[in-house]
């Protein structure tokens, strides 16, 4: 592992579908972020409970408990409520746009993920986060 994948920003994925878990997975490592994962809204709050991640990536359909019910929980509940949330969704119509921002997520990703305006995307909500924090540019 080098410096920057042990020291990066942690985001946890949550994403029920293999494909799509490796795919985020590998763009994240990439990136230099460090990556954790969870298949379920149960498994996500198991990883919430370990470690505070800097941003929760957050597929819409879930089995069991879906994503934007989860991510309501997270942001009603004030040791989760500032972990910014992106959402996963297969459907970015207007009306899901509308639902998604609703449930409280800070953005949303369109699945087919494009994978280069993706880290773009994540560079720039995890910069807007830590600007009030740090100073690195
Ligand atoms: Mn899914």
């Amino acid at each position: 592992m080098t410096p920057s994948e042990a020291n990066g920003p942690l985001v946890l994925i949550v994403e029920d579908n293999p494909t799509n878990l490796m795919l985020v997975r590998a763009l994240l490592r990439r990136s230099g972020y460090r990556a954790g994962e969870a298949r379920s809204a149960e498994e996500a709050l198991q990883r919430l409970r370990e470690a505070r991640p800097d941003l929760i990536l957050m597929d819409v359909q879930l089995p069991g408990q879906d994503g934007l019910s989860l991510t309501r929980d997270l942001k009603a509940n004030p040791a989760t409520a500032t972990i910014p949330i992106v959402a996963l969704t297969a459907h970015a119509m207007s009306e899901d746009r509308g639902r998604i921002l609703a449930a409280g997520c800070d953005g949303y990703v369109s699945k087919p993920i494009d994978t280069r305006a993706f880290a773009a995307q994540l560079d720039t909500l995890l910069e807007k986060r830590r600007g009030g924090e740090e100073n690195e540019g």
